[in-house]
């Protein structure tokens, strides 16, 4: 058996950079090479033990990752050695309602790979052809690994609808949030603001997409600026992608916040994983008939974003505020939860 060097969670908030057995892979499975792969909040969430007992350790994570293929399963059709790809980490049943109606994320038994099963934090890893995605060799392999955290901006802008002179204001600008901004910047060149509790992450999505509005909540009533913003008209769809809000003394909780800042008519997506209830007001949404749609993962809009790193239309490198060395990844998991506001995207580099 070979081995190879992977990230393992062998104690909750206690990575190891050790050898483990290198992966096998059946008939219809490729082994890819990771060349980069991302940290995410929920990776900051099995970190700690709080996935638990749906993860447990020891366990390699990631689910954000891409790489090149070195060896393909006698049934691989569409991918070759050598090729680039990117990786949709949903597993679906294909059996539940759901998954009947073809809307996967809503699968009652959805696994993700780097979640459920080890996942990207290794030097390989074994994935079956479904889900590789191949990606041109004109783009940079690191903005390859970030296409499915772009994925879920633009799977978040198909559940709101967002279309083209739409008006959008996105509740926090963290790494789901810019990556909303990357993705509905492609939609729409009307008004988009931000909103975050942080200045250097709305400065950060400010120094990218100079034209957007950003509003610091601790400073100012969102609800109020967005209405000022908008000439008194609220916007066509706003994003809550808050996660664990804080609440901030004077202000709604961000998702009643996201209702009073449309139109009449208009959509708010909600995306952020809180583990405690909301408290909203239903006649401020029923006045308005409007709509709340939730958004999970993604749903094949990896194609959507690699299109779009293909054009130019994206600014990937504005998602990543560092590269580690896989063998540092403990530092880098105590960075983001003891800096949140000096990082954002933290890429492990392989090789
Ligand atoms: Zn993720
Ligand atoms: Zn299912």
């Amino acid at each position: 058996m070979e081995t190879m060097n992977a990230a393992v969670l062998e104690e909750y908030r206690r990575f190891n950079w050790k050898k483990v057995n290198q992966p096998e892979i059946a008939d219809n499975e490729a082994l890819v090479k990771v060349a980069f792969a991302g940290i995410c909040g929920s990776d900051q969430h099995i970190f700690k033990g709080e996935f638990h007992p749906r993860t447990t350790i020891p366990f390699i994570p990631g689910h954000e990752f891409a790489g090149t293929i070195i060896a393909t399963g006698p049934n691989v059709e569409k991918f070759h050695i050598g090729d680039h790809v990117a990786v949709d980490p949903i597993i679906w049943c294909g059996k539940c309602p759901a998954c009947l109606r073809q809307h996967y994320p809503a699968c009652s038994s959805l696994k993700l790979l780097g979640v459920d099963v080890n996942g990207g934090f290794g030097e390989y890893i074994n994935v079956p052809e479904h889900m590789l995605y191949r990606v041109d060799k004109s783009i940079p392999i690191h903005h390859a690994a970030l296409v499915e955290v772009l994925s879920i901006g633009f799977h978040a802008c198909r559940r709101a609808n967002v279309q083209k002179d739409d008006t959008v204001v996105i509740w926090g600008a963290g790494k789901v949030g810019q990556s909303i901004l990357q993705a509905v910047r492609t939609k729409t060149t009307n008004t988009v603001i931000m909103i975050d509790i942080l200045d250097k992450r709305l400065n950060l999505a400010k120094s990218h997409y100079p034209d957007i509005f950003t509003i610091n909540a601790t400073r100012e009533n969102p609800v109020d600026r967005v209405k000022e913003i908008t000439g008194g008209k609220g916007v066509d769809v706003a994003v809550e992608a808050v996660g664990h809000h804080v609440e901030i003394e004077g202000r709604v909780n961000p998702v009643r916040g996201c209702i009073q800042s449309i139109r009449g008519a208009g959509t708010v997506c909600v995306l952020g994983l809180g583990d405690e209830p909301l408290p909203l007001l239903m006649k401020e949404l029923i006045w308005k008939e409007a709509k709340i749609v939730a958004s999970r993962v993604s749903h094949g809009e990896f194609a959507e974003a690699i299109e779009n790193l293909e054009k130019g239309t994206l600014k990937p490198d504005a998602l990543v505020t560092d590269v580690l060395n896989p063998a540092q990844i403990q530092d880098g998991f105590m960075m983001l939860e003891n800096e949140p506001e000096n990082h954002l995207k933290i890429l492990l580099k392989f090789d």
